[in-house]
This record gives C-alpha cells, structure tokens and sequence, in this order.
C-alpha cells in the first residue's frame, strides 16, 4: 500500500490528503492529512470521495477524431497533427483572434501556464478564458479597482481571531465545507455571524442574523448599512483619512439609502438594516466572505465595490481576523487566474497592454505576442454563434452545463469550423467535439494548485493514467512544438521556474522548497520569501483603498404574470460542478441521484405539488423536467435548482444577460413558471 501526498480536486479551500493505492497501481482509498494547516486531518463528503471516479469505465483512454460523423479512435500522432493543422489553418485564414482557447480550473498552474502560452506565442492571440469568467470574473474586476488585487485577502486561520463574519452569497458549509465549519467554530468561540441570503442555509441556523433580501438587491443592502454606520459615526475615521481616497463622493452616494428606502427593495425590515449596520460596526475585527451569490449578476462587478466600500469604511482590512475573502470555487480557479489564463493579463495579472510586460514574455518565448486584449469566455460563445470564432481549443471545462441558455450554447459549439477537447470524460462538450484528447486526473501527474487563500500546493500523480492518457502539460507542451515555441520540458517543476522567472508574485515558488514541506502564499517574491498571509497590511496593493461609489441595479429578469417564479441556481453538498466526477462516484451519485428542485410548501400547495412529483420548468430558454422537493429553505415565490444535472440541466432555464465590465452571466436570477409534468 502506499500513501501519495496531494490537494483536493474538488473545492478552492485546498485540503490536502493522501491517496492509497496498491501494489497494482489502483486507488483503493484516501487518508486525510492530519498536519496540514487547511484540512488540519478532517475531510468533506466529496474529499473522502474523490479516488472514486478514478477508474471509473468511461474514462477516455485514446484520442479520438470525427469521421464521417462519429468519433473514431486514433493516434496520438494524428490527433495532435491534426489540432495543430487545424487551429494553424483557421488562423491564416481568418486571423488569430478567430481562434478561442479555454483553459481549466481543475488543471494545474503550470497547465495553466502552458495554455496561455500557447494561445499567445503558438498561435498568436490573446483569446483565452476559463470559468473563473462565470464564478469571481466580478470578484476579480471589482477588488483591482479597489484594492488592487483580486485575491482573498486574508488566510484562513484568520478565522480564528475574527470578532465577527459577515457571510453574503456563500453556502460556506455545502460549498466550502471546511471553512464552513471554521465559521461555525469562530462563532462557538463566542464570534458574531451575519448572514445574508435569501435561502436558509445551515449556517443561517447559526447567526445572529439571518437576512432574507430578495436576490440581487445586495448594492442597496449594503449601501444601507453603510448609511447608517456613518448616521451613527461608527465609520473608522483614521482609517479613511490615511488609507483611503474618494470617501466623499462614497458618502454623497449614499443619501439616498435610507432604511426605508432599503426595505422597500430588499424587502427586510428597517430594523434588520439597522441592527446589521450596527452588529457589523461595533466588531473590532470582521471578515467578509462571499461567493456566488454576490458575483453572478449582471451587476456583480457593484456588487464586489460595495462590499469592498464597507471593509474600507470600517478599517477592516490588512489586519489579523479582517478582510474581503471571496472563496473560490474550483481548485485551482485562483491559480488558472493567477497563471493567466485571462484575456487581458499575462501570469501574475501583468498587463497584455504593456509594452514592457509584452517585451518581456516576447524574449522569453522568443515569438512577437499579440497587443489587442482577448476575448471573455462569455463573449466568445456569442462569437461562435456569430461565426467570428470558427476554431477552439476546451480543457478540462464544460461549457455545454456550465454556461447559460443552453441551447444557444449548442448551437455556438456546432457552428465551430474546428472544436477540440481536452478531458477526462465524455462530457456533454467533448460529445460535440470533431478531436478528443485524453487526459491524465488529478491522481495521475504532478503539479501545483493555488487554493482560495493563495496558498501554492503541491499535486502529486499517485498512479498511472488510463490507456492512453497523457497529462495535459504534456499535450500542450506538444502543441506549442509544433508550433516552433520553445517548450522543451521534462516535468511540471521545470515549467514552474519559468513561471517564477515571469511573474513576480511567484518568484519564490519552487518545487524545492514544496517538497520541504513549505506552504507558500503568493505574494511570494524571492526564494527567501516566507510567503504572504494577509494582503494590504501597511498599504494597499494600488496605494492608497479607492472608494469606488454604487447605484441599485435590478435584475436583468424579474417574475411577471407569464413566468412567476424566481430561479436561484447554485450547487448541492455532494455533487460538483457539471458533475464528471462526482456523478461518477457512487457513493456520492447515491446520495443525490436525481435532478430537484426546491419549492416552497405555500407555493406547493397553491400549484397541488406534493414531495417528489416531476414538475415542468420553463424560463423564456427552454424548458427541463426536475422532481420537487419542498422545503422552507427558499423563500415563497423562489425556487432554487442545483446545476449538476445534464438530465435536468438548469443552465436550459438560466438568462445570458451578462454583466457589462466582468463578462460574468446572471446565474442567480431569471423568471421561470411552474408546472405539473
Ligand atoms: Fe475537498 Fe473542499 Fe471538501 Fe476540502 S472542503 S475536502 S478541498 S471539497
């Protein structure tokens, strides 16, 4: 038996375990680590899970290439021949930018790295994105222009020193359950807990106050609270004469956001607004963390300010138990952000529109690299459906579940000339793809992932991969090759000294000090570096916190006579994402075998629903068939479906109004209508 040190596929909290394999090279089980700092010898359902759908029977194990209509098995030879042709061809004909590269939140920092390489030197565009565009794109956009970086700004230990959470869009427990349970410890510590959502989630049952605004109304709750801190001068006022600017223009915006004013959009009571103004304030430390529930608006972007706006006024941040502390999703959703799979950042966010960064990435990869930024993830689907994108290259990622309005979504892929896919399963994507390149999981290569906190770990390949497969470094190392792009590495630690010898946040970061045991938050500059725990302590990354002033924006969809019902989407406790892993476990598919959705009880009863019976939901995109469950969870008026389910894909339902500066759709919010199947 042996025991292969390594982080969670699943979440961004970035627990580590050790996987078991015997002396046949199988996975047979997993064992927590008991010293690492996150997961600190404790595991979620899906971490105690996640060798499961390793040897699952669908793996992908040969490349496969469209003839005559079915995907046929091939060589690996003709298979990367064949991408190279393709994608070259495309771009002398009708120009690079009509190419669109998506890269991955599940693959590792130098993979990352390696696909926006080849985007930029291979094939000379900037048109590369990954999911983070439909999870914290808005996190991102809203805390550069405020802080200047898009990060967490706190560890998680922090956690233990808080005097108070405030926790607004995150289900932490079901999403996040190892910080869930670190809230849940801060307030059995005697810490205080706001939440504010409009479902009742676990920690809800925890909180001093649970505040049920109607989704999408956050800007005018939290611009409330921040009229009243000032009304009752506990604003930090040092704080804002030293540390900040623009705190007047902030304050003038927030006339107008009275109590009552809030009520009327939020639907809370004025006296809910108040006592959160006041619950927030008089905390000597307080902790912001958020999630979807915040970013995935067409006014996500407002959303991130205003929270960044409150952290400001109160002097909470750049100190022990504070902070703004979006919990990422995926993996390694912060490294796929930090390695630069963005279209306007090359790796440690250095701007593709500087001539110097540019010079810089030139000389090393010895190619002239494109000046335009690229295209947004969101955007490029639009594009394919107009046939301005005719090629793409997909790694590791789904957008055929993830994205919304499916059906446009379908009809954008098909109408690529060239779609290649790069996965491990054959997801609804790689179903519609004209190449399919297996990969190696997570268990099967090595690498580093940087989790939520910005802590750069160590993935460790514990077996072989299946058949064929290869580890996505390696397929793109090919690519670039074939390209004439020097790509000439013999492991993923080779590919990490060039990421250090580019980006200034990872200079610091080598395998050797990994393997020594070192757990390293990035900023991490130079190898004598011990790493960064919290971000804006003595300053700000941009100097001194912007202010950044906002106004209440509707949703882009609310009920109306024809489609009554609020659809809140989101993710349950025991499934992943578009569910390629997960769905392939099967402890985890027992669990929650089944599309749902959650209806309330007055709602049910007013329809004739009873538990368990197959209703239709239509949106103005199309229509899916979900079993109810009814539970006072939602509010009345709000039905919630989680997103895992191909069968009953909620993302047929979900409107693509996108928020203007960050791209990112708005998941949490459309109109739908109820009825029995
Ligand atoms: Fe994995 Fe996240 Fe669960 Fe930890 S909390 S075991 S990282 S899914």
């Amino acid at each position: 038996m042996r025991a292969t040190l390594t982080t969670c596929p699943y979440c961004g909290t970035g627990c580590n375990f050790y996987l078991l394999s015997d002396d046949k090279g199988r996975l047979t089980g997993i064992e927590p680590a008991g010293k690492h700092s996150t997961s600190r010898g404790q595991l979620c359902l899906k971490g105690w899970n996640a060798h499961a759908f390793v040897h699952h029977p669908e793996r992908l194990t040969t490349p496969q290439i469209r003839i005559d209509g079915r995907l046929q098995s091939c060589s690996w030879e003709q298979a990367l021949a064949e991408t190279h042709m393709q994608l070259k061809r495309i771009a002398e004909n009708h120009g690079p930018d009509s190419l669109m590269f998506l890269s991955s939140a599940k693959v590792s920092n130098e993979e990352n790295f390696l696909m926006m390489k080849l985007a930029r030197a291979g094939f000379g565009t900037n048109n590369i994105d990954h999911c983070a565009r439909l999870c914290h794109s808005s996190t991102v956009t809203g805390l550069v222009e405020t802080l200047g970086s898009g990060a967490m700004t706190n560890s998680l230990s922090c956690f233990n020193q808080t005097d108070l959470v405030f926790v607004i869009g995150s289900n932490t427990t079901e999403q996040h359950p190892l910080i869930g349970s670190r809230i849940l410890q801060a307030q059995q510590r005697g810490a205080g807990l706001i939440v504010a959502d409009s479902r009742k989630i676990q920690l809800a049952e925890h909180a001093n106050l649970h505040l049920r605004h109607h989704n999408g109304t956050d800007v005018a709750l939290i611009n409330g609270m921040m009229r009243q801190i000032l009304l009752d001068g506990l604003e930090d006022r040092n704080f804002i004469d030293k540390r900040t600017e623009n705190f007047a223009a902030l304050r003038d915006s927030l006339e107008a956001f009275t109590p009552q004013y809030v009520a009327g959009i939020t639907g809370l009571k004025e006296h809910e607004i108040t006592a959160a103004a006041r619950l927030y304030a008089q905390a000597e430390k307080v902790m912001i963390v958020f999630a979807m529930g915040i970013t995935q608006h067409t006014h996500g972007v407002d959303n991130v300010r205003a929270l960044s706006n409150l952290a400001l006024m109160t002097g909470n941040l750049g100190r022990p138990g504070t902070g703004i502390n979006p919990l990422r999703g995926q993996n390694n959703v912060q490294g796929a952000c930090d390695m630069g799979a963005l279209p306007d950042v090359y790796s440690g966010y250095q701007r593709v529109a500087d001539a110097r960064t540019r010079l810089k990435f030139s000389a090393a990869w010895k190619k002239s690299l494109p000046e335009k930024p690229g295209l947004m993830a969101t955007h490029a689907i639009e594009a394919a459906a107009a046939g301005q994108i005719r090629g793409m290259l997909i790694m590791g990622e789904n957008p055929m579940l993830s994205e919304p309005n499916q059906k446009h979504v379908r009809m954008a892929l098909k109408n690529l000339e060239f779609l290649a896919v790069i996965d491990i399963f054959p997801t609804e994507t790689a179903q519609l793809a004209d190449l399919v390149l297996p990969a190696a999981c997570y268990a099967e290569r090595d690498g580093t992932y940087t989790s939520t906190e910005r802590r750069i770990q160590r993935g460790r390949k514990a077996v072989a991969p299946p058949g064929a497969a290869r580890a996505d470094w390696q397929i793109l190392g090919d690519l670039l090759r074939r390209c004439g792009v020097p790509a000439d590495y013999s492991s993923p630690a080779e590919i990490m000294e060039e990421i250090a010898r580019l980006t200034p946040s990872y200079g610091g970061a080598t395998y050797a000090r990994l393997e020594q045991g070192e757990s390293l938050q990035w900023p991490c500059p130079e190898p004598e570096h011990p790493g960064t725990a919290i971000l804006h302590r003595d300053q700000c990354t941009r100097g001194k916190g912007r202010f950044s002033p906002t106004r209440y924006r509707p949703p882009q969809e609310l009920p109306d006579e024809h489609y009554p019902f609020l659809l809140n989407t989101g993710r349950t406790a025991v499934h992943w994402h578009t569910g390629s892993m997960t769905r392939r476990s099967h402890l985890l598919e027992r669990e929650e075998p089944q599309a749902y959705t959650e209806i309330h009880p007055q709602d049910a009863q007013k329809l004739n629903i009873s538990e368990r019976q197959m209703l239709r939901i239509s949106s103005r995109r199309g229509t899916i068939e979900v079993s109810a469950r009814l539970t006072e969870r939602v509010p009345p008026g709000q039905i919630f479906i989680p997103f895992h389910y191909a069968e009953g894909a909620a993302n047929v339902l979900t409107n693509n109004a996108l928020d203007p500066e960050s791209g990112i759709p708005e998941f949490k919010v459309c109109a739908v209508r109820v009825e029995l199947c």
